[in-house]
């Protein structure tokens, strides 16, 4: 369903990736994990278009991607720092995107209360960015991606800025969504029982190459070499 072959990235001279290869069905969650600085978010950056590549090529359910531009790519991403417009309420928030695509009032309402229902924030229609919690605010950074109805979610450390409960919680309830609409998703963090918990499959990457991919079950019990062992085993 997603097909990346060959794919490279450098920065000015300096190469952040240089062959990454990996093929995810369609439904599939798929967790990209490795240490600071590795490429996790260029990855995904260069998937959703946010980033040019100089290399390879992206194929979503057979259709190349590589040169689209981001809004045509089908592709929503999540990031750490929720990036909402702070002069805007929940709902503005959430229907942003689909006054973009220039839907219709009655649909994008349409879409707007099935994403507040989804994330579980009914009754806060109304209130600013300001005016949540972390949780909360990731939340509507969802919903916003979710209304969209894209065919890939790319999440890039959503998690990480909030507390232990809440995110647990949190990452518990993108798994049921996730579930509940076979969406494809790739998830990146860096804590790695994160990744052993809630992934179909894992993206062990490390300096620009994914170094093993697998079950949570076989990159624990069967890690590639070195690395992969001491990174599931003790970082943190
Ligand atoms: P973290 O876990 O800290 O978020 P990461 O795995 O997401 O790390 P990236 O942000 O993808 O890492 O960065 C990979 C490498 O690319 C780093 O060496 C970084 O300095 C470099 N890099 C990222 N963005 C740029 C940019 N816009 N210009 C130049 N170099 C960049
Ligand atoms: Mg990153």
């Amino acid at each position: 369903y997603v097909e990346v072959t060959n794919l490279a990235k450098r920065f000015d001279s300096t190469p952040v990736f240089k062959e990454i290869n990996f093929t995810i069905n369609k439904g599939e969650f798929i967790t990209l994990l490795g240490p600071s600085g590795c490429g996790k978010s260029t990855l995904l950056r260069c998937i959703a278009g946010l980033n040019s590549v100089d290399n390879g090529s992206i194929l979503v359910d057979g259709e190349d991607i590589t040169s689209l531009p981001a809004q045509r790519r089908g592709i929503a991403m999540v990031f750490q720092s929720y990036a909402l417009f702070p002069n805007m309420t929940v709902t503005d928030n959430i229907a942003f995107g689909l006054k973009m695509q220039k839907l219709s009032s009655d649909e994008i309402q349409r879409r707007v209360r099935e994403g507040i229902e989804m994330v579980e924030l009914n009754g806060r229609e109304d209130h600013y960015p300001h005016q949540l919690s972390g949780g909360q605010r990731q939340r509507v950074a969802l919903a916003r991606s979710l209304v969209m109805q894209p065919r890939i979610l790319l999440l890039d450390e959503p998690l990480s800025a909030l507390d232990a409960k809440i995110r647990k919680n949190l990452r518990e309830q993108i798994r049921l969504i996730q579930q509940e609409l076979n969406l494809t998703t790739i998830f990146v963090t860096h804590d790695q029982e994160e990744a052993l918990t809630m992934s179909d499959r894992i993206f062990l990457m490390n300096s620009g190459q994914i170094v093993q991919s697998g079950s949570a079950e076989e990159i624990y019990t069967e890690p590639a070499d070195a690395f992969v062992a001491s990174f599931i085993g003790n970082y943190n």
